[in-house]
């Protein structure tokens, strides 16, 4: 394919076509599922040299990926404009990987305080245990802000944006650049933006996704990738996977290759129909606000603005103080189209309470009322109003 510009229309061609299987078996559409473990050598000073070579791919063993993990790491790869994918069996394994590839004992880490709740989890413990002092930051911290908290021996300064329940939208760039000057690498769980946020082009070094979000798109599979921009930062990924023993399942590649045929035209029914519910809960006088970078009123609109060329459809609903938690509880048990489960990006629509916010350590995430997380999905946009109109006009029932 072209090198495509910075496009919507463009970008549904690109996902039709990357990673098709093409003349490899027997000109059919899609890449099969391709199972294995032993990789046979022709000879012995073969495996010595530790090539054998298939097809246009190294391979030594089924640890290395197949077929079917290739093809979908073709795929990730025009996604996120990078130059090298590595499949892993959750996204949260795509969190561990990068973190565990670029830092050792002594070295210090930096997170958002809006940081996904297992991310901080596997700071407190076993990076804590192996010596990696790790510092929670305010995730709306300017460049100078972020000059600051690096320390001569910070490695790597950790992003996600926007925050995981409370939808921070950090100035990646300006991040960025005070990371560089002082030698530490930018990592960032990117599964929000999708392909709306160009990582690469940002100054981003290893890019992150939950592929069981949008990518999957149907609620049935765990995976997650790490993408990176250099053959070095490539190899330093790929053997701390190795030597990690991850592994994904060709199965679930197969399931992310079939999602993700489809993905453009979800997400932007999604979005759609996530913005216009955004917009109806915004104006209802239960809500206090709501946490969507697409809407004027969020605090860094400005910086999903500059940044981002879409939405997805999961954002926060604050309620005003004057509610209890029990009535917010409320509100999301009276719902009968939503679901209550974590996780998102599937066709369906799901509803939690927001608890993430009140582990942090930074003193973030006060939005000054009970707070709910929402995702949109392909139900009729008409439905789910109602839906929410029933549970919200019952609140002082709770
Ligand atoms: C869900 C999620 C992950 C982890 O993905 P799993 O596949 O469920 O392990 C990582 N980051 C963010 C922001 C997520 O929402």
């Amino acid at each position: 394919m072209p090198e495509a510009p910075h496009g919507k229309d463009r970008f549904a061609t690109r996902m039709s076509h990357a990673g098709r299987a093409g003349v490899k078996i027997h000109g059919f559409v899609n890449p099969g599922v391709h199972r294995g473990s032993t990789v046979l050598f022709p000879d012995c000073a073969a495996r010595k040299a530790g090539a054998a070579k298939r097809y246009d791919q190294f391979l030594t063993y089924g640890t290395q990926g197949g077929p079917t993990h290739h093809a979908l790491e073709d795929v990730i790869c025009e996604i996120e404009g990078g130059s090298h994918c590595t499949i892993l069996g959750t996204g949260l394994a795509a969190v561990a990987v990068p973190l565990l590839a670029w830092l050792k004992a002594g070295d210090h880490c930096l997170m958002p305080d809006s940081v996904y709740g297992p991310a901080r989890t596997l700071a407190d413990t076993l990076m804590k245990g192996w010596g990696i002092e790790t510092t929670f930051y305010d995730p709306c911290v300017d460049e100078a802000g972020m000059a600051a908290l690096i320390r001569p021996n910070t490695k790597v300064v950790y992003t996600e944006s926007p925050g995981s329940h409370t939808f921070e939208v950090q100035d990646i760039p300006a991040i960025a650049r005070a990371a560089h000057a002082r030698g530490a690498k930018v990592l960032m769980d990117n599964t929000w933006g999708i392909h709306h946020f160009q990582p690469f082009r940002h100054g981003v070094d290893c890019s992150i996704q939950a592929l069981t979000k949008y990518v999957g798109g149907h609620s049935d599979i765990l995976l997650g990738s790490a993408t990176v921009n250099s053959e070095e930062d490539h190899l330093t990924l790929r053997s701390t996977a190795s030597i990690l023993g991850q592994y994904a399942s060709p199965d679930d590649c197969w399931l992310a290759l079939r999602g993700v045929r489809t993905m453009a035209v979800r997400l932007k029914e999604q979005a759609e129909a996530g913005l216009r519910i955004a917009r109806w809960l915004e104006a209802r006088e239960e809500v206090k606000q709501v946490l969507h970078p697409a809407l004027p009123s969020h605090p860094q609109h400005h910086l999903w603005q500059r940044d981002f060329t879409g939405t997805c459809s999961l954002f926060g609903v604050v309620l005003h103080p004057r509610y209890s938690q029990e009535q917010m509880t409320g509100v999301v048990d009276a719902l009968r189209l939503f679901g209550i489960g974590a996780s998102w990006g599937g066709f369906e629509s799901l509803a939690i309470p927001t608890t993430g916010n009140l582990s942090r350590t930074a003193g973030t995430g006060d939005f000054g009322g009970p707070t709910f997380r929402i995702h949109i999905g392909l139900e009729a946009v008409e439905d789910l109003e109602a839906d929410l109109a029933q549970a919200l006009d019952g609140i002082m029932r709770n």
